[in-house]
């Protein structure tokens, strides 16, 4: 029988072997391996290989298609994901006005189409199957599940008030996706005391006319009734200009793209007509894409102005090491060359009343960006007639510190206020979590789930990089780190690797994927090459995780379930020019999966 990997098996493992530590690998193929277990051996080339992919959005989907690649006929992939959907953040993480970024599922589609191919949605890796349930039943096991939790700000008000969630909760948001949206109310709740869905939330928020006045400042505004409510959002990456960019443009325009109805409605009944985008350091130390920024700063009818307050000389050396930096920098240079009533771009010595007031020349249809570097939050306040909602920010002004290349926001003690926030998005990146993490929720689909009852049989085994924010591995195999007193160093964990977010941390483009599963797969097949991949325990016929899921009677969705979805979601989207109109609902999605609509 496989070895089954939990955690005391793992630690027999390490005892067993005696480890006498040595150098971390060095390539995919030439890493100096050393194996936690003699599981291995070596399988006849026409054998099918079973592999089992957690995670179906791009890095879980291009890791299927190299596998595909390498195997040919023997290929045999079981792709498995938490949503009854497939493709992860393209569906749910792209911006509804970018429909070409989007137009990699067709790509996507033809893998899982590939008859060679399982799909088995709405099933859970720590919810629903354990680790330890897959490492016996395939040859490998490919870790894609990214990055489903978002980096702090660790500023009082930011878990607490209404109005403050984080950017990849508002992209989900927008994008339908059922956390926000769907009959799940306890996912879809807000962390700590806000007791109502995150669509709720947010209507609410866009939709009332926020006329606060709070107290709690040492830099005077002069907000009137009238001003619009601003939205507030923290860090200078793609993310925040993907929110910044849906928050100000024309509604119409989104009008007719895959954005979801109920998202849509509320934009078009927004309040909000200005977006103030605040980073910590400065322009030099952005992480915009130029071509994304300059699709910001064009917008029509969007008034911008950019605080240009954190270039100073010594920045320009930041900015000749990164050529993307300078092209945003550019961007910003050339609005204001274009030197239009409509932009602006200030200097430093503004005053902050500019911030996040937006009341000049502001019409029904006009909005307002306003760029604004070297700017911490030190608090969210709540609104003076409600003590649950967010109503203003204050930031504390930073400088730059430390040497080219390593530049560090250093609070300055100095303060300001932005009033009349309506919503703070704190868009500071995204972060993997461990997978014990993943479910501490009772599903509300499945009542007689108690994932927390069970702790053994979910006790989770996948090693994880707190510090990091990642699984540890090396190009693409996950390791584990043996403590001292057992030999030490790192060790390969058999059968088991790690693509995507969950492998290099929540940076880059979709495309980066592709290069990304190369790696991974491509030590995968070196692995299998030295006999090195797990042998499936013959008991489970080479069945995959299919009967298992069927004996635990679990609801998952087949790719024939995604297809009626899909045609679902197509036929309703086209009776209003959309290419589709997502189901917001788990329970429907369900449904329509074994009904079609
Ligand atoms: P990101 O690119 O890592 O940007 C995070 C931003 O948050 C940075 O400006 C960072 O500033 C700031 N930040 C971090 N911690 C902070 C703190 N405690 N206080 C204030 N600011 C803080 O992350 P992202 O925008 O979430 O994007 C994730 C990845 O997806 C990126 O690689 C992005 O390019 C990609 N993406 C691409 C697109 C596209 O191509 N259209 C769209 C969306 C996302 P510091 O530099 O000071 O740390």
């Amino acid at each position: 029988m496989a070895a089954v990997m939990s955690r005391r098996a793992l630690a027999c493992l390490f005892a067993a072997a005696r480890p006498r530590g040595g150098a971390p690998f060095a390539s995919p193929r030439d890493a100096p391996l050393r194996w936690l277990s003699s599981a291995a051996k070596d399988l006849p080339a026409r054998d099918p290989r079973l592999f089992c992919v957690v995670g179906s959005g791009p890095a879980g989907m291009y890791a299927a298609d190299r596998l595909l690649t390498h195997y040919g006929a023997s290929a045999r992939v079981d792709i498995l994901d938490k949503s009854p959907v497939p493709f992860g953040l393209v569906r749910s993480g792209v911006a509804p006005d970018h429909a070409s970024t989007k137009s990699v599922v067709n790509r996507f589609e033809g893998v899982l189409s590939d008859p060679r191919v399982c799909f088995f949605g709405n099933a859970a890796l720590g919810r629903d199957v354990s680790v330890d349930d897959l490492t016996p039943r395939y040859h490998a096991v490919v870790l894609a599940y990214g990055a489903t939790g978002d980096r702090t700000l660790d500023v009082p008000g930011e878990d607490t008030l209404r109005g403050a969630i984080s950017a990849r909760r508002f992209v989900g948001w927008f994008n339908g996706d059922p956390e926000a949206h769907g009959d799940d109310v306890e996912t879809s709740k807000s962390a700590g005391a806000k007791n109502v869905s995150l669509h709720d939330e947010i209507t609410a928020c866009l939709t009332r006319h926020v006329s606060d006045v709070s107290d709690d400042a040492d830099v005077s505004h002069e907000n009137t009734a009238t001003d619009a409510p601003t939205a507030v959002i923290f860090g200078l990456g793609n993310v925040a200009l993907d929110c910044a960019r849906v928050l100000l443009r024309d509604v119409n325009d989104l009008r007719e793209t895959d954005i979801c109805a109920a998202a849509f409605e509320t934009l078009e009944r927004s309040a909000v007509k200005h977006v103030a985008l605040i980073g910590r350091r400065g322009v030099a130390q952005n992480a915009f894409s130029p071509k994304e920024l300059r699709e910001l700063l064009n917008l029509p009818d969007v008034d911008v102005r950019v605080y240009d307050d954190a270039v100073a000389d010594l920045d320009e050396a930041d900015l000749e090491a990164s050529r993307p930096r300078r092209r945003a920098r550019e961007a910003m240079e050339k609005r204001k060359a274009k030197g239009n009533e409509t932009n602006e771009m200030l200097t430093n010595g503004d005053t902050l009343e500019s911030i996040g007031v937006g009341r000049k020349n502001k019409t029904k249809t006009r909005k307002e960006l306003s760029v604004r570097f070297l700017r911490s939050p030190s608090k969210l306040v709540a609104r003076d007639d409600d003590a649950t909602s967010l109503g203003s920010v204050i930031l504390e002004v930073n400088e730059l510190s430390g040497p080219p290349g390593k530049r560090r926001a250093v609070g300055t003690g100095a303060t300001e206020t932005i009033r009349n926030v309506a919503l703070a998005l704190r868009s500071v990146g995204y972060r993997s979590k461990p997978l014990e993490e993943h479910f501490t929720v009772k599903s509300h689909h499945e009542p007689d789930r108690e994932p927390d009852r069970e702790p053994d049989r979910f006790k989770q085994s996948v090693p994880f990089d707190a510090a990091r924010g990642v699984v540890p591995n090396a190009f693409g195999r996950v390791t584990q780190s043996v403590a001292p007193a057992m030999g030490g160093g790192e060790w390969q964990v058999p059968g088991l690797y790690v693509v995507g977010w969950l492998k290099r941390g929540p940076r880059g483009i979709i495309g980066d994927n592709l290069i990304d599963a190369e790696e991974t797969i491509g030590a995968l097949v070196a692995d299998d090459a030295r006999g090195k991949l797990r042998k499936p325990d013959y008991r489970f016929k080479n069945r995959g995780v299919k009967t298992l899921l069927e004996a635990r009677k679990k609801a998952f969705v087949s790719k024939e379930g995604w297809r009626l979805i899909d045609a679902e979601e197509r036929r309703r989207g086209a009776e209003f020019g959309k290419p589709r109109e997502k189901i917001t609902s788990v329970s429907e999605m369900l449904r329509v999966a074994n009904e079609g609509g």
